[in-house]
Parts: C-alpha cells; sequence; structure tokens
C-alpha cells in the first residue's frame, strides 16, 4: 500500500482519538484550525472578515462552521458539510445501580449496532458544567481514558439460544459495569476528581461511552481500517484537512466547513444542520461584507454544497443487501450517494458539477443507491438544503459495518475523499 494512503489514514486515526465526543471533536477541529492561522468568531459578538483570512465559529461546544474569505470579490459559497456525533450510549444523571456491581444507567444515542458494544474496553467522555463563584459556572470537557467499564455478555451457558439472535433492550442488557459494590454517586465524584473541584459543584453533565479500542490498518495489503466513528469524522477530518490545504487557491468561492452535531438523532437541535446555525453564518458574512439583500441572493445562487457522510461498500457475506446494479466497494473513490426520495440531494447538475471537477483532479469516484426493496439511511444534506437551499451532491466513502463501535472502512478512500474535497474547494 503507497505509503501517502497510509498516512492519510493515520492521521485521520489520529483525529479520531482525540475525539471521544461530539465536544472533543469540536475540540480538535478547533486544534487544527487553530494551528491554519484562521480566527475564532463569537456569536455573541459582530463578525467582522477581510480578504484571504479564514475563520471559524462554534455553537453548543459540538458544531462549528469554519470559513476562508476569497482574496477576490466574492462569487458564492462552496461548502463541505459534516457532521460530529456518533452513535452512543448516554449516561443518565444518578447513574449508579446495584448492590453486589456497580452498573451504569444508560439510554441510547442514535441507531447503533448493539452486539459489538459487548465485551471491549470503554470509558466515559463528554462535558461537565462546574459551579464557580459570584453565580458564574464553567463547561469542561471530560475525558477520563483509560480503560474505565464494560458491557459484559451472558454467556452461551446461561442462554443457549444466543446465536439464534438476541432482541437487546438498553435498559436491561446494555448497562456497563464499572466497579464492584454499592458506589452511590460515584460517577460526580470521579468527574469532580478530574476536574480537581467538588462534586457538590459538578451542576450538570453529558457523559457517553465510548470505544477505547485504536484504529488499525489492517488486510494482506493493509487495504482496509478499523476505528470507532468513521462515520462520520472520517469525512469531518478529510473536509478539515482539505480546508487547511485550500489556503492559497485562487478560487473566488467563500470555502467553509460545517461540521453540526446530532445528525443521528434528527438534526433538530440549535446545532444541528436543521437549526439557523450555517443560514445565521452566511447571513453575517454578508453583513460584515455590508451587502444589501439583493447581493447575499447572488452569492447564494452561485453556491454548492458538499454533504459528506459515508454509505455502505458491499458486504461480501450479504451481497443481495446491495443495490441490483450499483455496488460500491472499498477502496473505490469518493461515493457519490442518490436517492430517488432525494433523502440524498444529489441531482443529475449536482453530480455533473462535482464529477467534473473530479475527473480534472484524478480522484476515483463510484455512485450508491439503495435497493430499492430495501428502505435506506439519510443524512444531513436535505435538512440543510431547508434552511439554506443550495445546489448539493452527497457524498462519503463506502464503509462497512456502519454504526458498530467499530466500523471499518478502505485505507485509500481517506486519501481520496480529502483530494476530492481539495479539488472542490479549489475550482
Ligand atoms: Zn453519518
Amino acid at each position: 500500500m503507497d505509503s501517502k494512503y497510509i498516512e492519510s489514514t493515520l492521521s485521520l486515526m489520529d483525529f479520531i482519538q482525540d475525539s471521544p465526543s461530539a465536544f472533543h471533536a469540536v475540540a480538535a477541529a478547533s486544534g487544527i484550525l487553530d494551528e491554519a492561522g484562521a480566527t475564532r468568531l463569537d456569536e455573541k459578538e459582530s463578525f467582522s472578515v477581510k480578504a484571504g483570512h479564514s475563520y471559524y465559529v462554534t455553537r453548543n461546544g459540538s458544531s462549528v462552521i469554519a470559513f476562508r474569505m476569497p482574496q477576490t470579490e466574492p462569487t458564492g459559497y462552496a461548502i463541505v458539510a459534516a457532521h460530529t456525533d456518533s452513535p452512543v450510549f448516554k449516561i443518565k444523571d444518578n447513574p449508579e445501580i446495584g448492590t453486589a456491581y456497580t452498573t451504569l444507567n444508560v439510554e441510547a444515542y442514535g441507531g447503533m449496532l448493539m452486539a459489538p458494544w459487548f465485551d471491549r474496553p470503554l470509558s466515559i467522555a463528554g462535558r461537565a458544567y462546574v459551579r464557580k463563584a459570584g453565580g458564574k459556572m464553567e463547561e469542561k470537557l471530560v475525558n477520563f481514558d483509560k480503560d474505565l467499564c464494560q458491557i459484559v455478555n451472558l454467556c452461551i451457558h446461561h442462554n443457549r439460544e444466543a446465536n439464534k439472535g438476541i432482541e437487546y433492550k438498553v435498559q436491561k442488557d446494555m448497562l456497563p459495569i464499572i466497579g464492584l459494590g454499592e458506589k452511590k454517586n460515584l460517577l460526580r465524584e470521579m468527574v469532580a476528581e478530574l476536574l480537581e473541584t467538588d462534586a457538590k459543584n459538578i451542576l450538570d453533565t453529558e457523559l457517553y461511552l465510548y470505544n477505547r479500542m485504536h484504529g488499525s490498518i489492517w488486510g494482506q495489503d493493509d487495504e482496509f481500517f478499523s476505528a470507532p466513528k468513521i462515520d462520520n469524522l472520517m469525512c469531518s477530518f478529510s473536509a478539515l484537512s482539505a480546508f487547511v490545504d485550500a489556503e492559497d487557491s485562487a478560487s473566488s468561492k467563500i470555502q467553509m466547513v460545517a461540521l453540526f452535531d446530532n445528525e443521528e438523532v434528527g438534526s433538530g437541535t440549535k446545532q444541528g444542520a436543521d437549526s439557523d446555525f450555517l443560514r445565521q453564518v452566511i447571513h453575517r458574512i454578508g453583513c460584515a461584507m455590508g451587502w444589501e439583500f439583493e447581493k447575499r441572493c447572488i452569492v447564494q445562487a452561485g453556491s454548492f454544497m458538499l454533504s459528506a457522510d459515508n454509505g455502505h461498500a458491499m458486504h461480501p457475506n450479504y451481497p443481495e443487501k446491495c443495490d441490483v446494479t450499483n455496488k460500491p466497494v472499498i477502496n473505490g473513490g469518493v461515493l457519490i450517494k442518490y436517492a430517488g426520495n432525494q433523502k440524498y440531494t444529489t441531482d443529475a447538475f449536482s453530480a455533473s458539477y462535482l464529477k467534473n471537477i473530479l475527473m480534472d483532479a484524478g480522484v476515483p469516484f463510484q455512485v450508491y443507491f439503495n435497493n430499492s426493496n430495501i428502505v435506506g439511511g439519510s443524512t444531513l444534506g436535505n435538512i440543510s438544503t431547508s434552511q439554506v437551499s443550495i445546489p448539493t451532491v452527497d457524498i462519503g466513502a463506502a464503509q462497512l459495518a456502519m454504526h458498530s463501535p467499530y466500523e471499518t472502512a478502505g485505507t485509500q478512500d481517506t486519501f481520496n475523499l480529502t483530494e476530492g474535497m481539495k479539488a472542490f474547494f479549489k475550482a
């Protein structure tokens, strides 16, 4: 395997390692943008922008929009959108259960494959609010970053039917063990200790389980890699890498990366793709430029978006789940996703626009359609379009085991996706 593919996948796996929650993903993205010289803007303060400079703004600490003003008069926005969240188990308040063991009370966030969460080292990450003197409070990231808990399988002897399929109930089956004995208030005290404060100062938390297994490149020729949260940190990382790389481009477009939280639960939050976050940032850039409504409409009409979220590669053991004539393969290049019901935004115009760019750049691509008898997934592109209506194409990389805590994709496709996004930004 060519070292350029290995290197881009290793960089992605580092980003995933730094992103055990959506809050951490945005912190990691902010670090990349800071290092690239982007200026952080605050939604609570007025925006001012200048030609040739990059900016970013976060919302809720779990979504981020970065943009770069072109050197010349802007003619549109070139946007790559992706999501920061993944299906996980969220820990409830007062989570400790039990007397012989301490287990944690959890609920599902998003639609995950549950079976692969069993019998692997897990940890806990998210955020906490700490009470401060004078009625103030402070947000803190939380990451225990150690093998801390595990969802343990019931042995085969106690369920001889286990290999004939199990219906998992979150409230019964998915509660992780964190210790022995009855330990009330354990997690709050652990968070307080980590944050070097008193447990009574922890006002509230949003904490999630995450898989502690590191990413791994594997296969006879290192064709594959597996890691947590490939959906959709692969697209998020590729978008950021391409954005940073496009710094010296001569494009007249306002290059933009929009990473939204809450795609896995329908995007309907203040920081999701169905919020006014993107619309407001675009509006405020127009205001900062002193553009009248007419000019803002003209610039928006000259815009284009890549809605980036991975799709399904053909599974070798279940080829019948695939479309009959369009069978995406691992390392087959940028996946262009279509759906007749328009859950994917791709149309002949938007696909042609992107294919033209990819062909010029020598980036391979392939297409995805659902098998017509199988209901497919959805993503944020068509939701974002209802807030900011611009031509969009749904893309991603072909992957396996989507929504497992350890997903699989192609080592070459990290590079392919990034190169495709670079070409899009520079077009
Ligand atoms: Zn996704």
